[in-house]
């Protein structure tokens, strides 16, 4: 048989996970980029609503470091578009509202955010919330967006396991975003679920667990991070105390691969790994870059010949 290498999977002849580039080429025939819109959101387990001080490892820009411009939403898509139209031949996009808890924001802004997405070459909006933050309200706007372009609603999770979800200090719990998933089902839109697998206070059986419930709940799409600990935040002074020690980037990749063999094969991967800039990080990647991590992963994959949802049904 013939030996597969990390090339081959470059060149997109073998993928051990369904990727998110293979769907949307699958889907729109094309690749699609994302712009990510980039606002000064809030978030109900920051301001008091829901918990005080926010998830430990959140830092001040409310779980992300991606955006390429600022201003409003339209003036962010029309110059991140420019500059993926020159810099990759792109011609189709999916504005991405990656920050913060956009469903916290007042029903009008919200409604204010999409209308501005109506821009040539978008055909996906994709919003970032919490799983306490779903109501019918919202569901309807996204909704009636639903027949031009592809909706999906992506809710951080992160574990599965309530104590974990305790210590990081989310505010929820899990029957809360098996609720939110029952809620959003009802309506034509995606579901995309973050996850942080190398969370020192889950086991691998809760990784296990929770690929069987994403399974159960037919989550279109998982991104996986591994933990990356922001200066200044809570997490960054356990971690500059010698209180809270990473897990080793070895852990990270067998619960990645662990997962990834017991989830369904039909799942999107939206990504193997995070991505922080050094700057604001006391740890991230081990530092190595992203993509090493991610080809460790492949690799180890490759060469053992473990693939995505080889034991979904086991
Ligand atoms: S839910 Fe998101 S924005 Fe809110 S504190 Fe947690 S990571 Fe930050």
């Amino acid at each position: 048989m013939k030996k597969t290498s990390l090339r081959d999977f470059y060149e997109g002849k073998i993928s051990p996970y369904r990727s998110y580039s293979s769907y949307v080429k699958e889907k729109f025939g094309e690749k699609v980029y994302k712009i990510p819109i980039h606002l000064k959101g809030s978030c109900p387990n920051r301001d008091g609503t829901k918990g005080h001080g926010g998830c430990i490892f959140c830092g001040e820009e409310g779980g992300s470091f991606e955006w390429e411009s600022i201003g409003s939403v339209r003036s962010q898509i029309l110059t991140t578009k420019e500059r993926m139209k020159k810099r990759y031949n792109a011609n189709q996009f999916v504005a991405y509202f990656q920050n913060f808890t956009n469903t916290y924001l007042p029903l009008s802004e919200f409604e204010k955010n999409l209308e501005q997405c109506r821009e040539e070459g978008i055909v996906g909006i994709s919003v970032s919330t919490r799983p306490d933050c779903i109501e019918d309200s919202y569901l309807k706007v996204l909704e009636s967006y639903s027949s031009n372009y592809e909706i999906t609603i992506e809710l951080g999770l992160q574990s599965v396991n309530d104590f974990t979800l305790e210590k990081i200090n989310r505010g929820h719990n899990l029957q809360s975003f098996l609720d939110a998933v029952e809620k959003i089902s009802q309506y034509p839109i995606r579901i995309c679920v973050h996850m942080i697998l190398d969370l020192p206070w889950d086991r691998e059986e809760d990784i296990i667990q929770a690929a069987r419930i994403f399974n159960k709940y037919k989550i279109d799409e998982v991104k996986i991070h591994n933990l990356y600990i922001i200066k200044n935040t809570k997490l960054g002074n356990m971690f500059e105390s010698g209180s809270f020690l990473p897990l080793d980037m070895e852990t990270f990749i067998e619960r990645t691969i662990l997962f990834l063999e017991h989830l369904n094969e039909d799942v999107v991967i939206g990504r193997l790994t995070g991505r922080a800039p050094q700057s604001e990080v006391e740890n991230s990647n081990w530092d190595h870059s992203w993509f090493y991590v991610r080809d460790r992963i492949v690799e180890t994959m490759l060469s053992s010949g473990r693939v995505q949802g080889s034991k979904a049904n086991l």
